[in-house]
């Protein structure tokens, strides 16, 4: 089955099967200042695939490399097009620090879609730093310094080395939706999150959190001083046209 499926996605970039969900992200008092483009597949016999059952798939070969390169350029490329100047989220794949010139694939999109770097952000794993350390933090650098943003997602739930913080400047800490949707429930999750907003707020990080679902999960975070938040108590995943009223109303950009 899994052989199957990977032969399918070998097709699906050329086939169209591919496209982008666009999910908010916001202030805590719930001004969109951006969007992160999530991957999504139709296959053409077994509908929607979650990607994190076909991203495993693609990473496994080197599929990832151009279905990587297409998110990019159709994620820069529909921000490009927005009257507001909100920001786009995009997340990157070990295997792409791995293969060819990322800096360059980058700064090729930017020139391409004529999006300003200043309004893109990537979001990379700390599985990331675990392969050539030097050889990586020198491309995360290069990156950084054309002016595009770097994130570090789903902060706690690997090694969460304090030294990846000290190595690399990064401008933003995502918490996983794991922590988040702990909320109230266990004490140990509720310490944690408060432990990382308070770590990220002495190092002068900016933390969002994702997952937020509830008004209770929103208000424990504001009383914690986070100052973004993802989640569907914002906006779901949805294609671009759903939120065309935030990307390009005259209006300044709200949830409302
Ligand atoms: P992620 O980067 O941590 O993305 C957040 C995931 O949480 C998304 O799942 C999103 O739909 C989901 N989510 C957002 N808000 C909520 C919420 O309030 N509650 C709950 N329960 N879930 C929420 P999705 O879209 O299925 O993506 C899963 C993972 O697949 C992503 O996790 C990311 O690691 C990976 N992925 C998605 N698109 C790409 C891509 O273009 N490239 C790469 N390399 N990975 C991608
Ligand atoms: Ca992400
Ligand atoms: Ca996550």
């Amino acid at each position: 089955d899994r052989w199957v499926l990977q032969a399918d996605l070998g097709h699906a970039l050329r086939n169209g099967e591919l496209s982008l969900h666009f999910q908010p992200q916001a202030e805590i008092n719930g001004r969109i200042f951006g969007f992160e483009a999530l991957m999504r597949w139709t296959h053409p016999t077994r509908g929607a695939i979650s990607p994190d059952a076909f991203i495993p798939l693609a990473e496994a070969s080197d599929i990832i490399l151009d279905m990587s390169a297409w998110v990019l350029k159709e994620a820069c490329r529909t921000a490009a097009g927005w009257t507001h100047p909100l920001t786009v989220a995009v997340n990157l794949s070990p295997i792409q620090f791995q293969h060819g010139e990322l800096p360059l694939l980058i700064q090729q999109t930017l020139i391409d879609t004529g999006l300003p770097p200043s309004r893109l952000e990537l979001e990379i794993t700390e599985g990331i730093l675990l392969g050539d350390f030097a050889h990586i933090v020198g491309l995360l650098r290069r990156i950084k310094a054309m002016g595009v943003r770097i994130a570090m997602d789903d902060f706690g739930t690997g090694y969460s080395s304090l030294s990846y913080l000290q190595a690399f400047p990064f401008d933003k800490i995502k918490i996983d939706k794991s922590f988040v949707q702990s909320i109230g429930r266990t004490e140990q999750a509720t310490t944690i999150i408060r432990a990382v907003i308070g770590l990220c707020r002495g190092l002068g990080i900016p933390v969002i959190a994702e997952g937020v679902e509830t008004e209770e999960q929103r208000s424990f975070l504001a009383q914690e001083h986070c100052t973004e938040i993802q989640g569907y108590i914002i906006g779901r995943p949805a294609p671009i046209q759903v939120y065309s009223k935030v990307v390009d109303s005259l209006a300044p950009a709200s949830t409302t």
